[in-house]
């Protein structure tokens, strides 16, 4: 487009004047004219001129007051969109979490735009028809066409020159011969809505009450927190249904959080059991035209609920009624690469600007949920045992002190012989190890040379599936060298610790005749490739089941009662201060897997400290014992909820830099005897891609305003420049 001349000749003609905010990295909203017979109002979905660009960007303020100096120097507003505006409320979300996190306005705005140049109505798709005899002699090109749509049928065209392997043009080839017809697809027909009451479970009488509660929730309509805590398999997706089905009566829309899309493959199963038909799926791994449909089918009110990854909560939803953070304790919603948020957190703020109710659903809250349960802030709805009278699962302790695995073993004596006698009764059993790839560490055994990342501070991790030596911070990979290449020695390598891979060698050669199957994200080629896997587990076509945490939420596999926790202490060790809340919502989560049909399921922990807080209170299924002690902890120490954190992360592509810059941040740091300032420290995870990194770390009191003291200090400190880079992560998950 020409906005030179648009420009100049519509100078005159302009209206009027707004504020557009665009979706690149910058704070501030910029001034554009309005030509005259446009009208926009704030919301309004706009084509602004941005540098040699045009971009999709939304009118945040009318200027009603332009400094009329400027007036000839600003660009005109290009066009603005068939689509519907943003609303205040999604507006007000915008500002709030760019504010909140310290991210631009401008990038937490791109996040409500994800169509890209993609918005706007969906455009027609051309379909191509046999309708004419095919001319005597014919290419092979032709041929192969007129093979593909030889049943007269309408075939997309795009589609059918693909399938036959031909360019456009042999299509308007044949158009011209009159063999071939074009014309418009027809739209395809907005999918039936989910029914409420398509088919209602029974419920049973402790699931009643939580039932009562979430419909009267749903029915209230107001803003409203509810934590439904139910233990694993109590049928708390049953009964936030319910709290749906009354938020689909009463005609809003409804958004299920979940956060990973491996758990939506049989969600959307469940779902469309009880409603009839599947909801709308929002997530990364959709194709780019389904995403432009569901957007438009979003934001024109036309997707009565959407299940969908952290990133469906900045959809522009017309009238969202009812947010579910299913698994609200997950680490998974918090985003770390470009805006650090916390979606379960910015879901708790939307449904407030949005003035409706909330349920965070777990079995293991975060203890920042468990708190505001306490303190009365948000509702608790109890399910307190399994559906159907399931029992919970058993727990035990192995003590890899005393119960070794024999020599380049990782599956104790017992919990082999416990497997065994669970896979000749025809059931199944989970080996669960939270460590992708074959081994974690190869040395040289002649001169003992690790393989580390050239690049990163981490070792080298072995995937023999792959056959390649991977670092799992920046995603290089080599071959697995024959020859050691610091001392030349020949097939000197050997693995160290186990990996999934490593353990499916291990139960192969211990378990013959069972069927394995490894899960593991690095695996997965796709999502339909991974639902089908999930698939095969829950017909039982598989004995044991060996995986990461991708195995360890959600899933409902009928025929399995045994866990197995390799390395249950895993995720102990690393001085972060989540580490205990970490591996007790993990590991309840993975053995919650066991025995949720029937027989009694059993949880085997592999541990080297039985005697750990967290163990302990696993091994007792006790859950007060734990979030007494990790309660008492963190009120102590004054860390969050008790107190509030914000990481700054300084990283550049040499040590004295950034560490450097870090000090004379540091310095800076305004004095304030409600803030503590820790560090700078060379980060646990010193070097990444090449850059070396720095952390500080501000602690504050409860109800301090971290975000405005950060951003006066920010403003006052010295500036990145060069490769230097500075990270701010308030509430951070991640202390690496
Ligand atoms: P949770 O999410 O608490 O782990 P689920 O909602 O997955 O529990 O329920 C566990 C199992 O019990 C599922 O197979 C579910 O379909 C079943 N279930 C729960 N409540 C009922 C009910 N009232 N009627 C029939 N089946 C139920
Ligand atoms: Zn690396």
């Amino acid at each position: 487009m020409d906005h030179i001349t648009r420009q100049t000749s519509s100078s005159a003609a302009a209206t009027g004047v707004v504020d557009v905010l665009v979706p690149v990295a910058l704070n501030q909203a910029y001034s554009y004219r309005v030509p005259r017979g446009m009208e926009l109002k704030p919301g309004d979905v706009v084509a602004v001129p941005l540098g040699p660009r045009e971009v999709v960007a939304v009118v945040w303020a009318e200027n009603a007051n332009p400094d009329p100096r400027l007036h000839n120097r600003l660009k005109d507003v290009g066009e603005k969109l068939d689509v519907p505006a943003l609303t205040g409320e999604l507006r007000s979300l915008v500002d709030w979490v760019a504010n909140y996190t310290l991210s631009a306005r401008g990038m937490v705005l791109r996040m409500t735009l994800r169509m890209g140049e993609n918005l706007g109505p969906e455009r027609v798709r051309m379909g191509v028809r046999l309708i004419g005899e095919a001319p005597k002699r014919l290419t092979p090109a032709r041929r192969r066409l007129i093979g593909v749509v030889s049943d007269g049928l309408l075939h997309g065209k795009s589609e059918a020159a693909k399938e036959a392997g031909v360019s456009a043009g042999v299509i308007d080839g044949l158009v011209d011969e009159g063999t071939l017809t074009v014309e418009p697809m027809p739209r395809p027909s907005a999918p039936p809505a989910p029914d409420p009451s398509h088919a209602q479970p029974e419920f049973s009488r402790q699931q009643r009450s939580a039932v009562d509660a979430m419909r009267a929730l749903a029915a209230n309509g107001s803003f409203h927190v509810a934590l439904l805590d139910g233990v694993t398999g109590s049928g708390k997706t049953e009964v936030y249904f319910e709290a749906i089905a009354e938020t689909i009566r009463r005609g809003r829309q409804s958004l299920i959080l979940m956060p990973e899309i491996a758990l939506t493959g049989q969600f959307l199963d469940r779902f469309a059991q009880r409603f009839g038909v599947p909801p709308l799926e929002w997530h990364s791994a959709l194709t780019p035209r389904t995403r432009a449909r569901n957007w438009a089918a979003i934001s024109a009110g036309e997707a009565p609920v959407v299940v969908g990854a952290r990133s469906a909560l900045f959809m522009p939803y017309a009238s969202l009624g009812l947010i579910v953070v299913d698994e609200e304790h997950d680490q998974a919603y918090k985003q770390d690469d470009g805006a650090h948020y916390h979606a379960r957190d910015m879901a708790v703020v939307r449904a407030h600007l949005a003035k409706i109710p909330i349920i965070l659903a777990s079995a293991t809250p975060s203890v920042e949920t468990e708190v505001n349960a306490r303190k009365g802030r948000y509702q608790r709805v109890v399910l307190p045992s399994r559906f159907g009278g399931a029992h919970m699962p058993h727990i035990e302790a192995i003590d890899l002190r005393r119960e070794q695995p024999s020599r380049g073993r990782f599956i104790s004596p017992r919990l082999t012989a416990e497997i065994k006698a669970a896979v000749e009764r025809r059931e199944q059993a989970l080996l669960f190890l939270n460590r992708r790839g074959y081994a974690p560490l190869t040395l040289c055994r002649a001169c003992g040379h690790r393989f580390a990342c050239t690049i990163c501070d981490a070792w080298l991790v072995d995937h023999r599936f792959r056959q390649r030596l991977v670092c799992h911070h920046c995603g290089f990979s080599m071959p697995r060298p024959h020859v050691c290449p610091n001392c030349a020695a020949e097939e000197s390598l050997v693995a160290v610790g186990p990996g999934v891979e490593r353990l499916q060698e291990e139960a192969a050669s211990v378990f013959p005749g069972a069927r394995t199957m490894v899960l593991s994200s690095d695996l997965i080629t796709s999502i339909e490739t991974m639902r089908s896997e999930l698939n095969e587990i829950a017909e039982g076509r598989v004995d044991i089941i060996i995986g990461t945490q991708l195995v360890a939420k959600g899933h409902h596999f009928p025929r399995l009662n045994l866990v197995g926790v390799i390395d249950a202490d895993l995720g102990l060790g690393n001085g972060d201060p989540r580490a205990a809340e970490r591996t007790w919502q993990l590991l309840n989560q993975v053995i919650g897997r066991a025995g949720r049909d029937q027989g009694r399921g059993v949880g085997y922990l592999q541990t080297h400290q039985p005697e750990h807080p967290v163990m302990k209170a696993l091994i007792a299924c006790d859950r007060e014992a734990f979030y007494a002690s990790e309660i008492e902890a963190r009120e102590r120490t004054l860390y969050p909820p008790f107190g509030r954190l914000a990481s700054l992360i300084i990283s550049a592509g040499d040590r004295p830099t950034a560490e450097g810059f870090a000090r004379k941040l540091a310095a800076l740091a305004p004095r304030d005897e409600r803030v503590q300032l820790l560090g700078p420290a060379e980060a646990p995870l010193a070097v990444i891609k090449g850059r070396y990194r720095f952390r500080l770390l501000l602690k504050s009191v409860r109800g301090f305003d971290l975000s405005e003291y950060l951003r006066q200090w920010l403003a006052a400190g010295p500036k990145t420049k060069g490769n230097l880079k500075l990270e701010v992560d308030v509430d951070p998950q991640s202390f690496l």
